[in-house]
């Protein structure tokens, strides 16, 4: 397993303006889960560029790797092949949540791979289009869901409405017999 470096010297970069850099390594990173879903394995391929701009040094490029995450129907494993379009600026300064931070002179792009990949992780995958749900002998939907209970009464009769109607009959009869 080689643990491929990604920090990158950029003394050699910021000399030209327009020097480039080909970072292109497997690597396999800790710490690639969230949850129940996870990067296979931790593994990655990237597949960078470096150069120095104006704005600061940009990366720029693709990586890509295998999610694992539950079916949201039959909560099997689902591993995807992912793909990822990657631009990211570092800067002296970074802005929080926006741009990397230049330190020492070097960039160091684990982070930035580890955060992309997990950010990737599909929330609710499906194992297959039609995927029918929980495993019919395993746990049969029938028993899961409440079984549905008829209407007791067409309208179950209010008491007070019941004396109403009954007075209401009374005097009428008491009417008629007047
Ligand atoms: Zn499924």
């Amino acid at each position: 397993m080689a643990q491929a470096t990604l920090v990158v010297d950029i003394v050699e970069l910021q000399r030209r303006t327009g020097t480039r850099r080909r970072v292109d390594a497997r690597l396999v990173l800790p710490d690639t889960e969230v949850g129940e879903r996870s990067i296979v394995g931790g593994a990655l391929t990237v597949d960078f560029v470096v150069e120095a701009a104006t704005e600061g040094i940009v990366v720029s490029g693709a990586m890509s790797g295998v999610s694992r995450a539950p079916c949201r129907r039959c909560l099997d494993d689902v591993d995807e092949p992912f793909h990822i379009d990657v631009r990211e600026i570092f800067e002296r300064r970074p802005t929080e949540g926006e741009t990397w931070p230049i330190e020492d002179e070097r960039i160091d792009l684990t982070p930035v791979v580890r955060e992309l990949a997990l950010l990737s992780l599909p929330l609710a995958p499906l194992c297959l289009d039609d995927c029918a749900g929980p495993d019919a002998e395993r746990f049969p939907t029938g028993l899961a869901e409440e079984p549905e209970e008829p209407e007791a009464d067409e309208s179950p009769l209010d008491p007070r409405w019941a004396v109403l109607d009954a007075l209401t009959f009374e005097d009428a009869a008491g009417d008629d017999q007047r």
